[in-house]
């Protein structure tokens, strides 16, 4: 059962085999470092890791790049609005960004190429376009040629002819078509970010840096290359164009794209208010919730994200790390061997077999997500109800259960957190999404159990309902006395 992959240039899934045996050279287009990233822009890295360490659980060796884009008008506006040099912006922003990816807990990249480390490389790129005849300059500005490479647009599987269809193409004189596009322009009068070039001093467009940063790091083709799905044309389509216009040989054997995230929904950005930066979703919720609600779609879906949605992700992950803690606890309650039962043992491994199957199946994370689930179910249906009757296999298949739960949460980087601190953490995340008014519930849990005391069953009955009408219900299991009614 090998690794199949949905290709976005053939349209179709293709089997995946590397152009080395065992190794996988992978490129994702990162971010321009202008401002703190939106959750959205998340989905590409959370998505990509996860494909990168399923590559590796299957003895894959992957190598993976992750660009920052710091040169870029947008850096440079903001960089003239806020008075300081344009480094200044990227280098702020890139550290946020480093924060936010540390907080979600995702592996390093092994290069974070940087568009300023790498101007000789590109220098020599569009030089080398030059001398092959793909490219052309006019007064400092450099174009790329979309009619010398005779493949332009397989990727987005458009036409040349096609694409001024329907709409007035501005055409800028210099250009011998008007969809050629810029590998470098001249610098304004005291602009930063600008380098010597043999076209007078300027900067790099966006496009040819990728190219000059895989041929930079991986040297010929690579094997994979990811990006969010606006950025197959033009972005991608020209980097194919330049890379291959540059080396002759083919840019890239695999194109992973992953789709959308739709936030639309007013209701969503009003209980965010108006904020949905990555950073302000894990403080006001937790990169745990974030990672799982994108793992639990699968990646060429667009999703929506939405109050229930989040609410969802809660009750699925309080299942979750409830049964992991009934497994903790269960360790550290009987003494001591564990005893492995056959039968629960077969079952994980059945799971192990279905999971490769998903995820092997152009990585069906959705898929993954739901076998979780099984076997959580499986687990939890061992029985574990009274605390003094559990034994040696509840034991054994305890210690089993968390050992099996690691090996996929280090994969998938989910389910890696303390239990009891994760609970808490969902249920205060769900008071808050819900308005949950917490005095106004504390005082009618105090007022029910004073009617209990005074054996008024009927006040206190009626104090039950009016706590399910706020959306919580009193539980013996939590250290408060109630919890928030979650539907799953
Ligand atoms: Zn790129």
């Amino acid at each position: 059962m090998s690794l199949a992959v949905y290709n976005t240039m053939s349209g179709k899934k293709e089997k995946f085999v590397p152009l080395e045996e065992g190794k996988v050279k992978l490129y994702l287009c990162g971010p321009t470092v202008y401002d703190y990233l939106h959750i959205g822009n998340f989905r590409g890295p959370i998505t990509f890791n996860l494909m990168r360490n399923w590559m590796e659980f299957t003895g894959y060796k992957v190598e993976m790049a992750y660009n920052y884009t710091d040169v870029d008008d947008k850096i440079l506006k903001r960089a003239n609005d806020e008075g300081v040099a344009p480094g200044v912006i990227s280098e702020k922003y890139i550290a946020e960004f480093e924060k936010d990816f540390a907080a979600l807990k995702l592996r390093p990249h092994d290069h974070n190429p940087k568009v300023t480390e790498h101007i000789p490389e590109i220098i020599e790129s569009v030089q080398k376009l030059i001398e092959n005849g793909k490219a052309y300059e006019v007064d400092g500005e450099v174009f790329f040629s979309v009619k010398s490479y005779e493949n332009y647009g397989q990727l987005s599987k458009k036409k040349l002819d096609e694409l001024d269809e329907g709409h007035r193409v501005e055409v800028d004189q210099r250009k011998r078509d008007a969809h050629d596009f810029v590998l470098w322009k001249p610098a304004k009068e005291g602009e930063g970010l600008s380098w010597e070039s043999p076209w007078g001093r300027g900067r790099p467009g966006w496009h040819i840096e990728c190219s000059a940063m895989i041929q930079a790091i991986f040297k010929g083709t690579i094997d994979i290359h990811g990006g969010g799905i606006d950025l197959i044309f033009p972005h991608h389509e020209n980097e194919i164009a330049q890379g291959e216009g540059c080396t002759g040989c083919k840019y890239c054997n695999y194109w992973i794209h992953n789709n959308f995230i739709n936030m639309n929904d007013e209701k969503m950005s009003k209980s965010l208010g108006n904020i949905m930066t990555a950073r302000s979703f894990i403080e006001n919720y937790d990169g745990e919730i974030l990672k799982y609600m994108f793992l639990s779609a699968h990646y060429r879906t667009v999703f929506s994200v939405s109050d229930d949605r989040v609410l969802q992700v809660i009750a699925a992950l309080n299942r979750i790390y409830n049964a992991l803690e009934l497994a903790q606890e269960t360790v550290k309650m009987v003494d001591g061997d564990g005893q492995v039962d056959s039968g629960f043992k077969k079952k994980l491994e059945g799971f192990d077999s279905k999971i490769k199957k998903a995820l092997n199946d152009d990585f069906n994370t959705a898929e993954f997500i739901s076998l979780i689930f099984e076997a959580v179910r499986s687990f939890n249906a061992l029985g574990f109800g009274n605390k003094k009757k559990r034994n040696a296999v509840h034991k054994g298949c305890s210690e089993m259960f968390i050992e099996w739960m690691n090996k996929y949460g280090e994969m998938s980087a989910l389910f890696n957190e303390a239990p009891s601190q994760m609970l808490n953490k969902l249920d205060e995340v769900s008071i808050k999404l819900k308005g949950i008014d917490k005095e106004k519930v504390e005082e009618l849990v105090q007022k029910r159990g004073e009617a209990r005391d005074n054996k008024d069953w009927e006040a206190a009955d009626k104090i039950r309902d009016e706590l399910a009408a706020l959306g919580v219900e009193l539980s013996d299991g939590s250290s408060r006395g109630w919890r928030v009614v979650l539907n799953d």
